[in-house]
């Protein structure tokens, strides 16, 4: 479904990412491992199109997107939820959802307000209260099921768990996993052991680069990898 192949990508002329490479299937949740500032946001950002790589090749659905404005690599079905989440602080909840609704001509899963409710009871119950009165979880709950709300055939999921208590970080996982059932996922962490629980395979970034593709399994295994390249 997915094919970075070789792209660098610039903030001026500071070179993030030196040529990163990796595959992603339909269907497969996979996880993008590494400490901060290793570039994680930044790749999820170039396959977006928000930092478009000045060199490289991002192949989705067969077609280049690299290149193409972040509004047309979403219309073609890819949605990020940013790390900061985005949620607008005035608008209640089903205004944030509402906000982020689009029909892909041709979409089969097709996500309205209503069925978000259905599925998750408890935005049903926070429908009418301000985005900015909501907790840290809530909030990253709202920010996913907003981007369900685009129909996304691929959802980037950036440190969905950042800040949040252990509790929440259990719910986030159970709903990668529900989600995984329909929607290829993409998502980006610092802890190890949350990626092996939710994603089948990991990738490993470092100053830029891939350091490290596996299964998470083979991951588990390798403890001098976890240790070179990840906070365990
Ligand atoms: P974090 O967990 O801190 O978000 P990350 O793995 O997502 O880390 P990136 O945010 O992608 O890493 O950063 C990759 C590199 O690009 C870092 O060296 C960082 O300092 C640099 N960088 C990120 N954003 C900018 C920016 N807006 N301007 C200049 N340099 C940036």
């Amino acid at each position: 479904m997915l094919a970075v192949q070789d792209i660098h990508t610039f903030y001026g002329e500071s070179h993030a990412l030196q040529g990163v490479s990796f595959e992603l299937k339909a269907g497969e949740t996979v996880c993008l491992l590494g400490r901060n500032g290793a570039g994680k946001t930044t790749t999820l950002r170039s396959i977006m199109g928000l930092t478009p790589p000045r060199q490289g090749a991002i192949h989705f659905e067969g077609k280049n997107i690299a290149g193409l404005p972040a509004w047309r690599i979403a219309r073609m079905g890819i949605s990020l939820v940013p790390e900061d989440r985005r949620i607008l602080p005035t608008l209640t909840v089903r205004e944030n959802l509402e906000i982020g609704e689009y029909h892909r001509p041709g979409s089969t899963h097709t996500w309205t307000v209503e069925r978000i409710f259905d599925q998750y009871p408890m935005l049903a119950e926070l429908a009418n209260r301000d985005g900015g009165k909501l907790s840290g979880g809530q909030q990253q709950m709202l920010a996913v099921a907003r981007s369900l709300m685009s129909q996304p055939q691929l959802l980037l999921l950036d440190e969905p768990n950042e800040g949040l208590a252990p509790v929440i970080v259990q719910q986030i996982g159970q709903l990668i996993d529900e989600l995984s059932a329909t929607t290829t996922i993409l998502f980006t962490d610092q802890s190890v052991h949350f990626a092996l629980k939710h994603a089948k395979h990991a990738y490993i970034l470092e100053k830029g680069r891939i350091v490290h593709g596996s299964t998470s399994q083979a991951l588990l295994q390798d403890t001098e990898t976890q240790h070179r390249y990840l906070s365990v």
